[in-house]
């Protein structure tokens, strides 16, 4: 199988299961000429349905670029939901902000600019958190500073989510001298020694190739 194969499934699976929410936000953000490192399809619904499954009201996105993830997060908090999307380039949050205005969800969207570390102290002083969900998405280096900070930001029960720690396989690589790869080795170290936390691992192959995710789940006393 070649990443043509997983992107011809991905096709498939978008037009039999998955539907065209979103799909503007992704020919908005192609247009603004922004990367397409987005979620895929699949995953985007796949996160809409986690955040479901946890009932999730309050969301910290952490790596926004044109919202498409942000949109399937805010349509799964619902009305009366929040989802707050942390974003370094002030171009990427322009395009999200129209893309999530578009949508119909950007009232209950809150786009904060700037380097995550620097926004986050302040989401920590905000009335906001406890977050039910967090999906870290942005700079893979800073993944394990991410998780510390979301560990602040939630409560027994909530979910954490880290995208692209396998890859393309180069996390099980113990010399690897790729940033990005090591930064998920430290991730999962963290994940692995973290008594708050109970986590897995899921790999992926899809349209972009293959990846993975971790999933986290933060113990509450009697866990
Ligand atoms: N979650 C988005 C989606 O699926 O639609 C994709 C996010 S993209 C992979 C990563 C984003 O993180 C980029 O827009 C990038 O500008 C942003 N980013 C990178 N470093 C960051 C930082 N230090 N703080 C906040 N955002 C950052």
């Amino acid at each position: 199988m070649t990443t043509n194969d997983w992107a011809d499934v991905d096709n498939y699976l978008v037009t039999t299961l998955v539907g065209d929410e979103g799909v503007p936000a992704l020919a908005a953000n192609a247009d603004a000429g922004l990367p397409a490192i987005d979620v895929s399809p699949p995953q985007g619904k796949l996160l809409n349905l986690l955040a479901r499954t946890a009932k999730a009201r309050r969301v910290l996105e952490i790596g926004t670029l044109g919202g498409y993830s942000t949109e399937w997060l805010a349509r799964a908090v619902g009305d009366g939901g929040l989802v707050v999307t942390l974003e370094f380039e002030p171009r990427h949050a322009k395009v999200a902000r129209e893309n999530l205005d578009r949508a119909g969800v950007g009232d209950r969207v809150e786009i904060l600019v700037g380097a995550a570390l620097d926004t986050l102290p302040g989401v920590a002083e905000d009335l906001t958190a406890p977050f039910d969900l967090v999906f870290i998405d942005a700079d893979k280096v800073n993944n394990s500073n991410y998780v510390q900070w979301a560990l602040r930001l939630t409560h027994p029960g909530s979910v954490i989510i880290v995208d692209n720690v396998v890859r393309a396989g180069a996390v099980a690589d113990e010399r690897t001298e790729d940033p990005n790869a090591r930064a998920s080795r430290d991730l999962i170290d963290l994940l692995a020694a973290e008594p708050s936390l109970d986590a897995t691992v899921i790999q992926t192959v899809g349209a972009k190739g293959w990846d993975g995710f971790a999933y986290a789940v933060v113990n509450g006393p009697n866990s």
